[in-house]
């Protein structure tokens, strides 16, 4: 079984250990009269995702390269190395850079973790199953009152209420690739380096990948019409999801995009060459089999 990287836990002793759905009821509200308001930002541990970046970007009229380096710092997923980014402390406080007085500064763009609080979710997918599945679970830490809130509400209600489900079908490609690549394992080689950068530039940096996406790189190898080209220059939305598409083929060879004739011959021809190179061992420098 495969976790999310949208695990919002910062005690392993806050997380309730029974798995939760939609149908299920919690016991738990969050006001801006409550005693503690503010207090569960005060010390954070947000991962990102795709589309949390794109929204507080925005927001905050930063490129996506100005938003991580001011914002984010980067951190490792998994044991393969697999690139995240979480939401930049201050090294003696941890506190969320966008708390303030009034309470959260970019409230209607707040990344998936905080709507979720004080629910956890973990995307997985079992052994030899073919779907992923959600099941949340209950963070109950000292400091959140929320808990002693008389409402009831069933799981389902509550991600209406804090607007995730949006933000779910938004970064959905994604978690799919994430849980692929770590259910996948090593049957399909060891990820290079430059897969990784390939995989951050896809996530997190959009308006670099826009850029990649303009340059003649990318049309040299890429059949998309002038119609599909104008989009991705102009709809950040269309980008992302494009991106994950990307990613798709170029780390697993799911090939939705059309490659010009001449670039996938030329590409056989570099794989060929390099398989020549070390025949011991044809999974060394592997990039996958989609092209990048
Ligand atoms: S983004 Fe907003 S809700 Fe989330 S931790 Fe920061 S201040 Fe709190
Ligand atoms: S109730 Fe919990 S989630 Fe709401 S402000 Fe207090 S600590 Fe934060």
């Amino acid at each position: 079984m495969s976790d999310s990287p949208l695990e919002n836990i910062p005690h392993q002793s806050s997380l309730q250990p029974v798995e939760l759905f939609l149908d299920d009821t919690i016991q738990f509200r969050c006001h801006k009269n409550i005693a503690c308001f503010n207090e569960c930002c005060k010390r954070i541990d947000i991962s990102l995702t795709p589309y949390d970046i794109l929204r507080l970007k925005n927001r905050l009229e930063l490129t996506s390269n100005e938003f991580l380096a001011q914002y984010t710092v980067p951190y490792e997923m998994d044991a393969s190395g697999m690139p995240g980014v979480k939401i930049r402390t201050a090294d003696d406080n941890l506190a969320c850079p966008f708390l303030s007085e009034k309470g959260c500064s970019v409230y209607d763009d707040r990344p998936t973790v905080c709507r979720y609080y004080a629910l956890g979710l973990m995307s997985m997918r079992k052994e030899k199953s073919p779907t992923d599945e959600d099941a949340y679970f209950l963070i109950k830490e000292e400091h959140c009152l929320g808990h002693n809130e008389s409402r009831t509400i069933t799981v389902g209600d509550y991600r209406k209420e804090q607007d995730v489900a949006h933000y779910d079908e938004m970064n959905r490609e994604w978690l799919q690739i994430i849980l692929k690549k770590r259910s996948s394992g090593p049957t399909i080689g060891k990820p290079s380096a430059r897969s990784f950068q390939f995989f951050f530039l896809g996530s997190y940096n959009l308006d670099s990948f826009r850029n990649f996406v303009k340059s003649e790189g990318f049309s040299n190898v890429y059949d998309l019409t002038a119609k599909e080209l104008e989009q991705l220059k102009t709809d950040d939305v269309a980008l992302l999801q494009f991106g994950f598409r990307l990613l798709k083929q170029v780390l697993f060879g799911e090939m939705s995009i059309a490659v010009k004739s001449d670039a996938m011959q030329k590409r056989t021809e570099q794989r060929r060459e390099q398989i020549n190179v070390d025949p011991d061992n044809p999974n060394q420098n592997y990039d996958g089999p989609g092209m990048i």
